[in-house]
């Protein structure tokens, strides 16, 4: 058998799903938007396609698949999971159709057929960043958030509580999105959505779509407050601490929006806030969870989330869903401040926390750390595994503070 897995670039980091692939003993074609220079050595390998041109991807995938059977396809993030959509329905596989992919990319499409559907989200108006500001910043509805239609990691999002802070914070998003590499992505790079802020606790589920109906495979609390007026992510830690209650109304609301959505097969990721008035859909994504997060979920005897993906597009039989026993945690290091990056002090000290499974420092020294919200990358991440999901917690916040930034 074998998987299209589709990269957003060449250096996106692969080991999870190679190394899946192989336990398996699948054959892996890694698909991305500019030509390797490996191509011509691997060409079972490696394979280019246009992902700015759906129809073009599509037929570049027709083309290899021509030469070599493929049985299934995978995207990792935002843009390739339409991409995967475009090139499974063009070959007949399994995966979401392209309308479905395309609805949970953009935010705006999604907040409007997610109401319409019914599902609790966010009051949202999509305005051009033309428009005048000061106007605006006199109708939002405050506490609000304002955020680009198709930036991922919280890249732009910005809480405003009054009319000065929309308007630093229009100006702001506005630059953001009038950078070149930004600007340069399509019409949506054009606008941004204004929508009330929801107070309460944060979620991430992760789930299995199987035609068309969720599995959950874990829910994530997200212990920190995000209340802005940036919201960088940190802590993840699975099982959730909520009552059984609120689980059940995290499961519904998520299944409502691939519903909704018309998602029919693939991995989800979905941010939800739950308070008083219950469960609201802050985002799904057609994808799973983002790089080396999925490192903390391990499933029966030891399965990766990869695997489980793969073997889903393929139509392989599944594993056990169930997660491990243990709790699990990771922590998306936060970027201290702006600057450039000298050297990372402690890792050891960090390490040796109890619980703690592995630090890794992904920032290099010399690189530029950009903090929110103009920044998308996290330093580095911890993961720790404990009996309970408090002992992680705090397992990642010590460790957490062994480490020092030295920036200059
Ligand atoms: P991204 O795709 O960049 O992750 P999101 O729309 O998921 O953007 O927003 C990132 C984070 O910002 C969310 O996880 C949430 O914590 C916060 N957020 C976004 N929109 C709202 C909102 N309307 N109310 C409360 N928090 C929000
Ligand atoms: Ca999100």
């Amino acid at each position: 058998m074998r998987l299209l897995l589709l990269l957003p670039t060449v250096t996106y980091r692969t080991v999870a799903f190679v190394e899946a692939a192989r336990r398996l003993g699948v054959e892996l074609t890694v698909a991305s938007e500019r030509p390797s220079t490996f191509e011509h050595a691997n060409p079972a390998g490696l394979v280019t396609l246009d992902f700015t041109d759906p129809t073009r991807a599509a037929a570049q995938a027709r083309a290899f698949a021509r030469e070599l059977p493929v049985h299934g396809v995978v995207g990792v993030d935002d843009d390739t999971a339409v991409i995967a959509a475009v090139v499974a329905e063009e070959l007949g596989l399994r995966g979401n159709s392209v309308a479905a992919a395309a609805a949970a990319r953009d935010k705006y499409q999604q907040r409007v057929l997610l109401a319409k559907a019914g599902v609790a989200v966010p009051r949202v108006e999509c305005y051009p960043i033309a428009s005048d500001s000061q106007e605006l910043a006199r109708h939002a509805p405050y506490p609000c958030v304002l955020k680009p239609l198709r930036l991922s990691a919280s890249r732009g999002v910005i809480r405003a509580d009054d009319a000065r802070e929309f308007v630093a914070a229009f100006r702001r998003l506005k630059a953001m999105l009038e950078e070149p590499e930004v600007a340069s992505c399509g019409e949506w790079a054009r606008h941004l959505l204004v929508e009330e802020f929801i107070p309460g606790r944060e979620v991430a589920v992760e789930g299995l779509v199987t035609e068309g109906r969720l599995r959950v495979l874990a829910i994530f609390d997200k212990p920190d407050p995000l209340d802005g007026p940036f919201f960088e992510e940190t802590i993840y830690v699975t099982p959730s601490r909520l009552t059984p209650a609120a689980h059940q109304e995290i499961t519904a609301c998520t299944q409502a929006t691939v519903t909704a959505l018309g998602l029919r097969d693939g991995p989800i990721h979905a941010e939800i806030r739950y308070n008083d008035e219950g469960g609201w859909l802050i985002e799904l994504a057609a994808r799973p969870i983002g790089g080396r997060c999925s490192g903390a979920l391990r499933f029966g005897a030891g399965v990766s989330l990869e695997e489980i993906v793969i073997r889903h597009a393929l139509g392989m039989e599944l594993p056990s869903l169930e997660r491990e026993g243990q709790a699990s945690g990771v922590m998306m290091i936060p970027v201290p401040r702006g600057g450039v990056l000298r050297h990372v002090r402690g890792v050891e000290e960090a390490r040796a926390v109890p619980l703690v499974d592995a630090v890794e420092i992904t920032a290099h020294p010399g690189q530029t750390l950009v903090p929110w919200p103009e920044g998308a990358r996290y330093p580095g991440f911890i993961f720790a595994k404990g009996d309970t999901p408090e002992g992680v917690e705090a397992a990642l916040r010590a460790a957490h503070g062994r480490l020092e930034f030295v920036i200059g």
